[in-house]
């Protein structure tokens, strides 16, 4: 088979050359990094685990009119997808304060935030993905003013459906954090959301004990991390 053409490696996926231009393919490795990548490792499984929720989640927000870059799930550890110009922000939501949050502005950590909070993170690790205001990403042109727009009524949207589908399965969602970017589809301009949904980029609490099912896991060296992740996919009815 011919070698795949990497295009980029991140911390926890790989981007490779798709089969058509405006195609590449996503794969998702083991490795988990924290803080900034102080803190490195690799938890066996969490690639497979992670391409099987984040496919699922994605193709039911394109179900709701979210369009998002995934094409098609090819393995247990890659997917198709459009490719796209990623916009350098991370689209942070929060239900409740927790993480950078409670760190920042010594807020009680667990406070239920009385209405979806979003955050904008500039993505740049040797800044340490600083925390930025609207004006900042329309000064610096990382995006239009209509583009934040029509992300942030996206942001609102994907809480909603993901706090209902997480509450089903007897699950809160805290925070996560999204990217979206741009792409040219059938000559058509469109915003798709990108990279992953995923224990890696959301916090998730049993919804009776607060267990946490998710990164912090690993962050935190609370054990048992795989686990999570996979609790997480069987809570869901995806799991093996
Ligand atoms: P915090 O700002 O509290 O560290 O993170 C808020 C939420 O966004 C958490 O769910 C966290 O997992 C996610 N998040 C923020 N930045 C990153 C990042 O650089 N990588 C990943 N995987 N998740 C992030």
């Amino acid at each position: 088979m011919k070698e795949k053409e990497k295009i980029y490696e991140g911390k926890a996926k790989i981007l490779y050359k798709g089969p058509e231009k405006n195609t590449a393919i996503q794969y998702f490795k083991d490795d988990a990094t924290a803080f900034n990548n102080l803190k490195k490792s690799t938890i066996e499984g969490k690639g497979i685990f992670n391409n099987k929720i984040s496919e699922h989640i994605f193709k039911k927000l394109n179900q709701i009119g979210i369009k998002t870059h995934l094409i098609k799930k090819l393995g247990e550890r890659e997917q198709l997808i459009y490719m796209a110009e990623i916009i350098p922000l991370e689209f942070i939501v929060r239900n409740i304060a927790t993480g950078s949050l409670t760190k920042k502005l010594g807020i009680a950590d667990g406070t239920v935030l009385s209405k979806p909070l979003l955050e904008y993170s500039y993505k740049n690790d040797e800044l340490g993905d600083p925390l930025v205001a609207r004006e900042h990403i329309t000064e610096f042109n990382w995006a239009l003013s209509t583009e934040l727009d029509l992300i942030n009524n996206h942001c609102l949207k994907i809480n909603s459906f993901m706090q209902e589908m997480f509450k089903n399965v007897g699950i809160k969602l805290v925070d996560f954090k999204l990217e979206f970017g741009r792409a040219s589809i059938n000559g058509k301009k469109e915003i798709l959301l990108a990279d992953e949904i995923s224990p890696d980029t959301c916090r998730l609490w049993d919804m009776v004990s607060e267990k946490k099912l998710d990164k912090d896991r690993f962050r935190k060296d609370l054990g048992n991390v795989i686990e999570a992740y996979q609790e997480v996919a069987a809570r869901l009815g995806i799991g093996r």
